[in-house]
């Protein structure tokens, strides 16, 4: 029997007028995800998208997970496509669905029927197909308030479908229907994973990452790519601009005062950030920062870096215990990689007492001593991009 996976969108629903577009940014996505996994049709009707296999080479365990990295999408069912009649339905129940569920010890029934073409309604074929899966396992009983797993019948149009159970989505809305973000990519924990939950609200990424070589190495910068890499399979494919600070690093110390050093850096790269964020049509800024995380990134310091920023900062950690950060890092498969020891710019030429809680004057007064503008000019003369494709 033909299986289809049927996923069930989430906030898309919510769209009115534009879910059209919504959704059509969502098959796309499926397909490109789709042509990794074999041959297979991805079309929508009545609030669901279909991903069909067209033929006996399509791997559907591989697809499941691809769908599952995809957002807007909340549930994916993998269901048996049975033909309208409660012979066909019945048949899958017992030797299909009855297999799967023989584990559980309580389960329910819930049929929907959009054909009202089809004799049975909701309730009686509910009951018929749970009638079956009764008989075939005995030992499951049926529980309509809290069962352990639900199997679905639904006749829809174009054909009769049943499942138990749903895989779950990757929520969110999907990438590219709410703006086109630039991440400033680190090598570290964080920026990655704010890249990727930004990339779940709907929005497409464009990174830019500094550089200090030859203080950070071909290796340091190998790892940023591939952290892009893994946020890529979320997202979507990625241009990675890489600048570099070296002269602006050295200058910093030849002629500031140390303690300054990491804020004034920040406040460069705010600046480069907001010119490849022009340039690349970029409506806000991403980063990983969260408050009270380093001295950097006290209340204080975020302040005096935001003061450069001409676009709104988005900072999806800034509420985020390490923790909690480390969590959805690992989930995305980027923690790994974001561990590996490699120096980043920031952690070049680092001050022993970093500023806590500066004051903008201060630090404009240290910025002063070195002329801003003609140095980013130059940082930003340097910049090279790389795009990343999670498929090659
Ligand atoms: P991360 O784990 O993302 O590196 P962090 O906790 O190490 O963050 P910082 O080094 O202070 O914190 O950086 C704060 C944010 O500034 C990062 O999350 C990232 O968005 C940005 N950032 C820091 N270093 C770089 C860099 N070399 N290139 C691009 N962005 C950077
Ligand atoms: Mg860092």
């Amino acid at each position: 029997m033909n299986e289809v996976l049927l996923c069930k969108y989430g906030e898309i629903v919510l769209k009115g007028a534009n879910r059209s577009y919504f959704e059509d940014v969502l098959c796309k996505e499926l397909r490109k995800k789709a042509k990794k996994c074999g041959e297979f049709s991805v079309s929508r009707a009545q609030s669901t998208v279909y991903i069909e296999p067209l033929d006996e080479f399509c791997d559907m365990d591989a697809m499941l997970a691809e769908a599952q990295k995809v957002f807007g999408i909340v549930a994916i069912a993998r269901a048996y496509v049975c033909e309208k009649s409660l012979e066909d339905i019945s048949r899958a129940a017992r030797e299909l669905i009855a297999p799967e569920i023989r584990g559980y010890k309580t389960f329910k029934v819930e049929a929907k029927r959009s054909d009202k073409r089809f004799p049975l309604d909701s309730m009686d074929l509910s009951r018929e197909i749970g009638g079956v899966l009764l008989s075939a396992n005995p030992r499951v009983k049926v529980d309509v308030k809290n069962p352990e797993i639900i199997v679905k019948v639904e006749i829809r149009e174009r054909a009769a479908y049943i499942y138990a159970g749903w895989h779950k989505g990757a929520g969110g809305m999907p990438v590219g229907t709410n703006g086109k973000g630039l991440l400033l990519l680190s090598g570290g924990i964080d920026s990655p994973v704010a890249g990727y939950m930004m990339a779940k609200r709907g929005v497409k990424l464009e990174a830019v990452h500094f550089e200090s070589f030859p203080y950070t190495s071909e290796r340091a910068l190998q790892k940023v790519l591939d952290l892009a890499k893994i946020v890529s399979d979320y997202s979507g494919d990625i241009y990675v601009h890489i600048i570099s600070l070296t002269h602006i690093q050295e200058e910093l110390v030849k002629h500031c005062e140390e303690d300054y050093f990491t804020l004034l850096l920040r406040r460069y790269m705010m600046a480069l950030s907001n010119k490849v964020a022009a340039r690349y049509d970029c409506g806000a800024l991403i980063t990983g920062e969260s408050v009270g995380q380093v001295a950097s990134q006290t209340m204080q310091a975020i302040g005096v870096t935001d003061a450069v920023a001409e676009i709104p900062v988005f900072r999806p950690c800034i509420g985020m215990d390490k923790e909690e950060i480390v969590q959805i890092s690992r989930k995305i498969g980027a923690f790994e990689t974001s561990i590996l020891p490699y120096e980043d710019c920031c952690t070049v030429f680092t001050p022993k007492h970093p500023k806590t809680k500066p004051t903008l004057e201060k630090v404009v007064e240290q910025e002063n001593k070195l002329p801003f503008d003609e140095l980013v000019e130059e940082a930003f003369a340097t910049m090279k991009t790389v795009r990343i494709s999670h498929d090659c």
